[in-house]
């Protein structure tokens, strides 16, 4: 864990800020989701602390474990669960997040529909797809995507606001990103959570509503 958290959020919010102004868009336009998994709560606090709101976690469990209690003390936090889903943790996950960035496949929309109804809350979804159609990843296909998400939304109505990728970790990642954007601009889907430590300003030049860094504000994780 890094030492100094402010320090490393305040750089990250400048090259943020940079890469807004670069692409002609409105930094306010880009919400950062610091990405604390594996990290101890105290990391949390100290970036809280920062004033950074949004945290994305890819663990129910950890999630679980980690967040109640902290988002007593401050109401204002928000959870983004952006790791792959199981289907038994879909109601945990209903429970705890305000929004899950990693709808995948049918059968968790399913989970995830009835899930909501049972705890009486809606957070919002990202379907998450596999824009470099890498088969040990997950997201669903490119070929998929399309009649997935209209699937989600009239089928299963659930609250999908955007997309969200991880793109191939070889190559340049920006023709995945502006795929992606272009994807959600045919179905009118606002959000675009792209972009993570190591490509957050290509994903933004492409239109990145939303950018998941974990290790350039914590440091490694073990
Ligand atoms: C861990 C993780 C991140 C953050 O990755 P860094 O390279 O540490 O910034 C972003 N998105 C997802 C889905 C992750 O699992």
């Amino acid at each position: 864990m890094f030492d100094d958290i402010p320090g490393s959020l305040a750089q990250i919010r400048t090259r943020i800020e940079a890469a807004a102004r670069a692409a002609g868009r409105d930094p306010a336009a880009v919400t950062l989701v610091a990405v604390s998994k594996t990290h101890p709560a105290e990391a949390v606090v100290a970036a809280l602390a920062a004033g950074q709101t949004i945290f994305g976690e890819n663990r129910v469990q950890e999630a679980a474990a980690k967040f109640p209690a902290l988002r007593d003390a401050h109401p204002a936090m928000r959870l983004h669960i952006i790791g792959a889903l199981q289907t038994n943790k879909a109601r945990d996950a209903v429970r705890l997040a305000d929004v899950i960035e990693s709808l995948d496949r049918p059968k968790l929309a399913a989970a995830l529909a009835e899930a909501m109804v049972k705890e009486g809350r809606r957070p919002d979804v990202l379907i998450q797809v596999n824009i470099g159609d890498e088969p040990q990843k997950a997201g669903i296909s490119r070929a998929e995507a399309p009649d997935f998400i209209r699937a989600c939304r009239e089928e299963w109505s659930l609250p999908v606001t955007g997309l969200m990728c991880i793109p191939p970790a070889e190559g340049d990642p920006r023709p995945h990103f502006a795929e992606l954007a272009a994807l959600a601009a045919r179905h009118g889907l606002a959000t675009l959570s792209m972009g993570m430590s190591g490509d957050f300003e290509a994903a933004i030049a492409e239109g990145a509503t939303h950018v998941r860094v974990g290790s350039a504000i914590f440091g490694h994780r073990a």
